[in-house]
């Protein structure tokens, strides 16, 4: 079966062909690295890592960007608003370039913890500030760019074709959309920021000099540069999560397109949001869990990647730590039958169930298809070495662990011996002592949590 993937610039599940095969260009969103990311984020790149892997069963070999937002993605989706990153230095009371290493260490930890393939090329956007001056000169030549008093405007009416990402209705919101418009020489309401200018008498840590004044580059523009600048002017794939695609892939599109005249990715892939109380999960809003929470509540970040696994990438997903406890329970059930196949693992037995992975995958990444194949399998009359060489084909695309032996934390005995003292302490009602027992416990590094079947110790 041929490769199938829904694009949303023609909203239909397309046959994908790269332009050179088997190479595909593919580029991906990546953080902005002023906060921990929460699991919702994870979902993208949980889907996008699939898409990476799928690609590879398939016979195809993907070059993967991805960038980190290091520098201009301001609080509002417009160009209003603080830089995260100086929130995020403001915040914690350090740099925002100390900031910015910082929250990329915890991602990148994230992800490997996730079992997520390392892009092949990662780039900052600070490290890239000549090509995105050099890629808003080009845009300053073709008449696509104007100043105002704040910075350097893309103007949107001079390409016919602005918005094809969206329906016409959405688009149609957005040009006559009421939102209050702090820039009162913007041209368009969906015009946007090229470049922001620092403002006057208020120190900014991170600006540049440019051709027009000393600043920043906006959001979107970066992601067009180092796009462009290690994949060439026409991707194959361009990928993020769907809130992307009304402001930052709409005007990355335009950019790129106003510069080359030339399509900027044939493909647009988007993952649908995880939500969490029936609302979109977000750090503004405060109702985000990390992956930290997870493993508190003695999880593995594998037991959610199976969760989001169970939803196709374009359906909305509900967190919920009933439904992630299923999937820890599921993904156990796997890991046991895994352990117990023996015999030498025996490609040929499983080539059914083996077409029948690789096409649920080519079916625009059916990933809930493809665990059912597993579990098919698992249940088949067939050797365990046949079951095992399946297994293990299914892990190199779904990496979920299934032959890992996953070391419980070991707490250390000094603390086991703490937390025996201090039960013996509260069943006697000597709370004085219970709390001098968990003060010892938090000084050595772990919290106290009482639950119905006593109490544990979890690493701080
Ligand atoms: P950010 O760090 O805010 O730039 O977001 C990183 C990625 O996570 C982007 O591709 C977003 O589209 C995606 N994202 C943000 N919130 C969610 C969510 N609740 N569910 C799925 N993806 C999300
Ligand atoms: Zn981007």
């Amino acid at each position: 079966m041929p490769l199938r993937l829904y694009n949303s610039l023609t909203r239909t599940k397309e046959d994908f062909v790269p332009a050179a095969p088997p190479r595909v260009s593919l580029y991906t969103c990546g953080p902005t690295v002023y906060n921990y990311q929460h699991v919702g984020n994870y979902r993208t790149y949980i889907f996008e890592d699939i898409l990476v892997r799928a690609l590879q069963l398939l016979g195809y070999e993907p070059k993967r960007v991805m960038n980190i937002t290091d520098v201009g993605h301001l609080t509002s989706q417009g160009d209003e608003g603080e830089d995260k990153m100086e929130v995020g230095a403001a915040r914690e009371g350090k740099s925002a370039w100390d900031i910015a290493k910082f929250y990329t260490e915890a991602f990148l930890s994230d992800c490997a913890e996730l079992k997520l393939l390392p892009a092949d090329i990662l780039c900052k956007a600070t490290d890239h500030i000549p090509e995105q001056i050099a890629l808003v000169q080009k845009l300053e030549a073709k008449g696509f760019m104007y100043k105002t008093a704040d910075g350097l405007y893309f103007d949107t009416a001079k390409l016919p074709d602005y918005g094809r990402l969206m329906s016409k209705e959405h688009l149609e919101g957005l040009k006559s959309g009421a939102r209050v418009e702090a820039n009162p020489e913007k041209r368009h309401l969906t015009d946007f920021a090229l470049w922001k200018f620092s403002p006057k008498g208020a120190a900014r840590q991170m600006e540049w000099p440019s051709p027009w004044g000393k600043g920043f580059p906006g959001w979107h523009i970066e992601c067009s540069a180092m796009a462009m600048c290690f994949l060439g002017e026409t991707l194959d794939i361009h990928c993020g999560g769907i809130d992307h695609v009304p402001v930052h892939h709409t005007n990355e599109i335009a950019q790129s397109e106003g510069a080359t005249g030339r399509p900027f990715a044939r493909f647009w892939l988007h993952g649908e949001f995880l939500l969490m109380n029936n609302a979109k999960m977000a750090k503004s809003s405060g109702g985000f869990v990390r992956l930290a929470d997870l493993k508190d509540k003695g999880f593995s970040p594998l037991d959610y990647k199976y969760l989001c696994l169970t939803a196709h990438y374009r359906k909305q997903l509900d967190f919920t730590w009933e439904s992630l406890e299923a999937a820890k329970t599921a993904r156990r059930r796997l890991r046991d039958a895994a352990a117990g196949l023996s015999g030498e693992a025996s490609k040929p037995g499983c080539a059914e169930f083996s077409k029948r992975l690789a096409d649920a995958l080519a079916d625009d990444l059916n990933a809930p298809s493809a665990l059912a194949v597993v579990w098919d399998a698992l249940k088949a009359d067939l050797p365990g070495g046949a079951k095992r060489a399946f297994l293990k084909e299914a892990e190199s695309v779904l990496a979920l662990g299934l032959f890992d032996v996953e070391a419980v934390a070991a707490v250390p005995a000094e603390v086991v011996a703490l937390l025996d003292r201090r039960s013996v302490a509260k069943a006697k009602k000597d709370f004085a002592e219970s709390d001098r027992i968990r003060k010892q416990i938090e000084d050595l590094g772990y919290v106290v949590k009482d639950g119905k079947d006593g109490a544990k110790a979890v690493k701080k």
